[in-house]
């Protein structure tokens, strides 16, 4: 093609050790069709949304046409999903490349739903339609919410039918990642690699993602504390929203810091720490209130593959990688701590703050109070607007709270300033996924266009928004996530 479309890609990946990928092709469809284009992401990207919508443009998002400087593989991987090891990989996916933007900057360029690849083992490597937008409206979501994140780019849909429980409507998301480095990629280098493989990953990884990163006395260790970090502040952040990944394998953690993979992801609505989406999640092992504590044993399982480049023997080489991962809980709980205060509108720190945030969300636990409606309603100042409302043990909090404010030297607009930048307004609520799920599967997706709209900017406390707002009519059942379509 003659690239008009701003296509600029690099293909760094493909330096790595060949056991990390398979050099790969997208499978092509039958008759694909633009379903959805993100045009400030194509902007920002320094692509041309209106030759993308053309017909060239959409055979790429397809994989029936390679763009200009593609060089697609798919990526090896493990990971250890629900605590049990496995030998994985892109299984329906493909990078296409790195696209380098006008700014300088690298992203990958995935198709997923592409076709099978050598790592597919029983699955059709094809995805269907209504998980694909839906991917695409929580990262977009996540997005707008300040939340490191993948990012979606495009869905076409094939014009062929997937085999699953039923006929499904097959689909391709374009999914734009810093990277797709995951902690099961330096798992896989660990386990059937040599030393020599992780240490090429590692410093890609370190190179890619790290670049300020000051090397200490193990260059490794460094990298392993820095990542540490990263995933701490993103788990606080997801913590802060109400966000559930709901399946935390470590093939589903990304070095790089951003969310991946929303399969079975959802936000909590009633505040509750065991609150749990996935139907396939019958423990409960990725719970919200279990988040934090997955973190860090996936990063264990990180820290795990990174040892033999300690420089130490294994047990000097162990006692840094304990000592590394014992910092992930104090990460956690400054961020968590200081997003908390900043949901309630306070500056400066005293000691009574844990207390006044904590027996906040016990009140909201057993009045089953909703957690963003809750935060809204103090932050646009109508305390009266909550379930909490009427009880004395919220009155009392309610007035701890106002002396706490009065203490701090920030004037009232201030704090409410601080509220509103640090409480969403809105988030993808699930019935408003589902409804705007079902419009665009009957071929409407004026229902996702004005979702997409509100989610783009949920800080604003605009209007349009107060309807995104509401919960459901009472439901009969509990809201259920599933993933692998
Ligand atoms: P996920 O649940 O999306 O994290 O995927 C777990 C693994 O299953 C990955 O290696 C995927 O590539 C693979 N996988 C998921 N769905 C399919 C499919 N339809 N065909 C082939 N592989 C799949
Ligand atoms: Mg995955
Ligand atoms: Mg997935």
């Amino acid at each position: 093609t003659d690239n008009q479309s701003g296509w600029n890609l690099e293909n760094s990946y493909a330096g790595l050790p060949d056991l990390l990928f398979t050099k790969q092709n997208p499978v092509p469809v039958r008759a694909p069709r633009l379903m959805k284009l993100n045009e400030s992401l194509a902007a920002s990207l320094g692509l041309h949304a209106e030759v993308l919508r053309g017909s060239d443009g959409v055979d790429v998002f397809a994989g029936n046409q390679l763009p200009e400087g593609a060089e697609p593989l798919a990526q090896a991987y493990a990971g250890h999903q629900f605590s049990y090891f496995n030998r994985l990989g892109d299984g329906r996916a493909v990078l296409l490349g790195e696209q380098i933007t006008p700014g300088g900057e690298r992203f990958d360029i995935q198709l997923k739903g592409s076709g099978r690849t050598s790592y597919s083992r029983g699955g059709d490597g094809r995805a269907a339609l209504g998980p694909m937008l839906r991917e695409y409206i929580i990262s977009e979501a996540m997005h707008g919410l300040g939340i490191p994140t993948t990012r979606s780019l495009a869905v076409v849909a094939t014009g062929e039918e997937i085999v699953r429980e039923s006929l499904l409507t097959g689909a391709i998301l374009t999914r734009v990642a810093a990277s797709h480095i995951r902690v099961g990629t330096f798992q896989f280098a660990a386990q059937w690699g040599t030393p020599e493989d992780v240490r090429a990953l590692a410093d890609y990884t370190i190179e890619r993602h790290y670049p300020e990163m000051e090397d200490g006395d193990n260059r490794y260790v460094s990298f392993l504390k820095e990542v540490i970090k990263r995933q701490a502040a993103l788990i606080a952040k997801w913590q802060l929203v109400g966000f559930i990944h709901g399946v935390m394998n470590t093939d589903n953690m990304a070095i790089s810091g951003e969310s991946i993979d929303y399969g079975p992801c959802a936000f909590m609505d009633s505040y509750d720490p065991a609150t749990v989406f996935s139907s396939i999640d019958r423990e409960g092992r990725y719970a919200y209130g279990n988040q934090p504590y997955i973190g860090s044993w996936n990063l264990a399982r990180l820290a795990e593959a990174l040892l033999p480049l300690f420089d130490e023997d294994e047990e000097g080489a162990i006692e840094l990688a304990q000592d590394a991962l014992s910092d992930f809980s104090e990460h956690f709980h400054l961020h968590w701590q200081s997003g908390m205060r900043a949901k309630l509108g306070i500056s400066g720190e005293e000691q009574e703050d844990e207390a006044l945030i904590e027996s906040l969300l016990l009140l909201m636990q057993n009045s089953k109070a909703d957690y963003t409606n809750t935060f809204r309603a103090l932050t646009l100042g109508k305390p009266e607007a909550t379930v909490l409302h009427g009880m004395p043990e919220f009155d009392e909090w309610h007035d701890k709270w106002q002396a706490r404010l009065g203490r701090q030297e920030e004037s009232k607009e201030q704090s409410q300033l601080l509220m509103r930048r640090s409480n969403p307004a809105v988030i993808p609520r699930n019935h408003r996924v589902e409804e705007a799920l079902e419009a665009a599967e009957q071929g409407n997706l004026c229902v996702m266009d004005s979702l997409l709209a509100v989610l783009e900017n949920p800080y604003a406390y605009s209007e349009e928004q107060e309807a995104y707002a509401l919960l459901p009519e009472e439901s009969p059942r509990p809201y259920r996530t599933f993933c692998g379509t």
